[in-house]
């Protein structure tokens, strides 16, 4: 298994620009977003499993999961959150374990937003947060959504602390500043990464 370092971050901090510069530099990505909807696209067993359980109405008109209603269903009914995340983990993690091992990189960027929340940071070798401060996360997620300040203000409220983030950190990053301004942090990281990886440290 390669060495594999979580990035995480709330949202509009910076994830996908910055693995965007790891990527850029060799580095192979795996995104659990991607693979968390991977698993239930069309034509998937989990997909149909949901579908048995919930109704047809769970599908869009193109087949494909209707999140606003399954979201709905698992606010309204935590049980069958439970019954949702016991269908999908273990797809989630199988998929995880597979692109690990066909990555070819000496080490992995595993973009994992809510790492902390799901307590997964037991699962990598190293934790990279991506750090801004509240009004600027704000501001960049109501500029690139079109949302209003406290649609961005419930989606902060229901993630992690900036602080519980940060406490679970062995490396941050300040994405206060430019995208540019974060590349030479960005080429340090890899080195050091590229040596724990070599040595098998953590
Ligand atoms: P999410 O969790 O919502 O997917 P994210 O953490 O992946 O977000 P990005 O999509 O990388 O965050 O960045 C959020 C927005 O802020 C984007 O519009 C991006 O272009 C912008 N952005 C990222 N970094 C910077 C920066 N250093 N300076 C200015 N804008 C930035």
């Amino acid at each position: 298994m390669p060495y594999t370092v979580a990035l995480t971050g709330g949202i509009g901090s910076g994830k996908t620009t910055i693995a965007n510069a790891f990527a850029a530099l060799g580095v192979d990505i795996i995104d659990a977003d991607a693979i968390a909807r991977e698993v239930v696209e069309p034509g998937t067993p989990a997909l149909k499993a949901i579908a048995q359980r919930h109704g047809e109405s769970i599908l869009t008109a193109e087949g494909t999961l209707y999140r606003a209603r399954l979201r709905e269903i698992i606010f309204q009914q935590p049980q069958e959150k439970n019954w949702l995340n016991q269908l999908l983990h273990p797809l989630i993690n199988a998929r995880t374990q597979q692109l690990k091992l066909l990555a070819t990189s000496p080490y992995v960027l595993w973009v994992v937003p809510l790492l902390v929340e799901n307590g997964l940071q037991q699962q990598a070798d190293r934790v990279l947060v991506v750090d801004v401060d509240t009004a600027t996360q704000l501001q960049r997620t109501q500029q690139r959504d079109g949302i209003s300040l406290s649609q961005a203000k419930s989606i902060l409220a229901a993630q992690a602390s900036r602080e519980q983030r940060l406490a679970c950190a062995d490396d941050i990053i300040d994405n206060s500043g430019t995208p540019e301004q974060v590349l030479p942090r960005v080429a340090a990281l890899h080195q050091h990464y590229l040596s724990l990886a070599a040595t098998g440290k953590d």
